[in-house]
């Protein structure tokens, strides 16, 4: 399968009005397509000695809970603020909607680790972009950062530069 915009949803003015939402769980609900999403990112990432993977709160979780499984590395989670109970680095960013602030354990991983970020959809890249910030904070070697979706129109990637992003799909 290389064709997985069918199975991505546009919902018109959600959270709110003048948002077209990337629907995902079209994709998620079909085990053929869901298995063909990771195992594209699996065949790319599974020569790069990962150690960690990391998911961004909270459909990035879905994705990078599965790839961990698959490439047999841990999952650590970049969570809204207040969510982690133990001691946490936090970052405060803008959104598409909103404004917000994500954290991660103080212990997440050890520094020099080699890790994959993934999320869903890279927006304006404001969530990309903090949570880039709290894993080099931890001091974490980013090797890659695994999209479902990318929102090209949208120029995510100018707040990002010179990182090694990846998207399974580009509008
Ligand atoms: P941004 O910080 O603007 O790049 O927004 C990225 C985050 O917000 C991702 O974690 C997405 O889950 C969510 N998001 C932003 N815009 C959309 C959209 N149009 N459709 C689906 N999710 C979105």
């Amino acid at each position: 399968m290389n064709d997985f915009t069918n199975y991505i949803r546009d919902i018109p003015n959600f959270p709110i009005q003048g948002i077209t939402f990337k629907d995902i769980t079209p994709l998620l609900g079909d085990g053929t397509a869901f298995n063909a999403a990771i195992e594209v990112f699996a065949e790319k990432y599974e020569s790069e000695s990962i150690d960690t993977i990391i998911g961004i709160d909270a459909r990035g979780f879905i994705v990078a809970a599965a790839l961990a499984l698959r490439l047999g590395v841990g999952f650590v989670p970049i969570r809204k603020s207040g969510k982690l109970p133990f001691e946490c680095y936090e970052v405060t960013y803008d959104l598409e909607y909103g404004r917000d602030t994500l954290a991660i354990h103080k212990d997440a991983f050890p520094e020099g680790s080699r890790v994959l970020i993934c999320d869903d959809v890279l927006a304006t890249g404001g969530t990309l972009a903090a949570s880039i910030e709290l894993v080099q904070k931890l001091g974490g070697n980013i090797i890659g950062i695994a999209l479902l979706i990318e929102l090209k129109e949208l120029e995510g990637r100018k707040k990002i530069e010179n990182q090694p992003i990846f998207s399974l799909v580009e509008f």
